[in-house]
């Protein structure tokens, strides 16, 4: 059986991803140190014998070269805190897992020969002034700005994995997240469709930031999941780099008034400021993936909003 590891696997993407390796006959052994990551969402993989949960972190190169991780054939590096709170709460632990852990990660491809996949973000486009964006755009990123701990940090992965890539011969690819969504996201991440069900669950104000014309485009973490896999497992897709998103766009005005309705709530939609360096618009051109991979998202956002809102209310019962 062969062992793959996942980085951030008790976070909320990481955790789903665990999941599905599981179930492809796969020993998995994820390591987190669960800064933003969850033990509840790897609780029922604990008992499984091809599961091992190491609680460490990534920036400790002891850690990654402990036996836990040794004769591995395939990475996948996600680990990092990845929503816009989480991250500026946390802003050094984010410059350091993934310059710092990006680095050991690619050190212990090179060491065992793995085959590894590094998490990049959408969030390399910056405000983006290409609009939908494919990977060829360079972006338009501040790096002297409240974002920058991980937009520059994961710039800088990328371009550290184009490094290995080009002098070590390594087996590996990266991957450009669009915001995703689904049951897991943790309640408080401050992440727009987190925040808009919790309220509309308890009736309170919906807060949209700015004028709610900014738009962003979701996909739906089983998708995400899927799109992960292919992008490690499939054939010439070493030394790529993919977008991974859902391309239906939508304004954050009419995201509220959708999810308003599917909980049928009496919450108010208020407006807030708008936080600073906020893109104005995110769209992923997902050809390349569909080109390579054969893959693009098939669940519609009805169906992802409303598994997603089930799952908080049953949190919250
Ligand atoms: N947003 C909002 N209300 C909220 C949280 C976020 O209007 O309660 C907006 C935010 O300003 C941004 C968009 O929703 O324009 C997506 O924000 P999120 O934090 O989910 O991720 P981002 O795409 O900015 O990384």
């Amino acid at each position: 059986m062969q062992k793959i590891i996942v980085t951030g696997g008790a976070g909320f993407i990481g955790s789903h991803l665990c999941d599905s390796l599981l179930e492809n006959n796969y020993k998995v052994v994820c390591l987190d140190n669960l800064l933003t990551g969850s033990k509840k969402n790897i609780e029922h993989l604990l008992d499984n014998p091809n599961f091992e949960f190491v609680d460490g972190d990534v920036i400790q190169q002891s850690t990654v070269n402990s036996q836990h991780f040794s004769g591995v054939s395939y990475i996948f590096h996600l680990a990092s805190p990845a929503s816009p709170v989480d991250y500026q709460s946390y802003p050094e632990e984010t410059l350091m897992v993934n310059s710092l852990g990006t680095i050991n990660i690619l050190e212990l491809a090179k060491k065992e020969r793995a085959k590894v996949l590094i998490a990049s973000t959408s969030e390399v486009y910056g405000d983006p002034l290409e609009h939908p964006q494919k990977e060829t755009y360079w972006g338009n990123s501040n790096s002297f700005g409240p974002r920058s701990c991980y937009d520059e940090s994961k710039r800088f992965a990328e371009s550290a994995t184009y490094v290995y890539l080009q002098k070590y011969n390594l087996d590996a690819r990266v991957v450009r997240i669009f915001n995703t969504y689904g049951p897991r996201m943790q309640v408080n991440d401050g992440r727009v469709i987190s925040n808009f069900i919790n309220q509309a669950i308890k009736n309170e104000p919906i807060t949209i930031y700015g004028d709610g014309t900014q738009t962003r485009s979701f996909c739906f973490v089983s998708d995400l999941v899927e799109g992960l896999i292919k992008a490690m497992f499939t054939e010439g897709t070493t030394g790529e780099v993919f977008n991974l998103g859902n391309p239906e766009e939508y304004s954050m005005n009419d995201l509220a008034k959708k999810i308003k309705e599917m909980t049928d709530s009496a919450s108010d939609i208020v407006n807030k400021e708008l936080p600073p360096d906020d893109p104005k618009q995110r769209r992923p051109d997902i050809s390349k993936a569909e080109r390579y991979l054969n893959w693009k998202p098939t669940v519609k956002v009805n169906e992802g909003l409303q598994k997603t809102i089930d799952y908080y209310k049953n949190l919250s019962i």
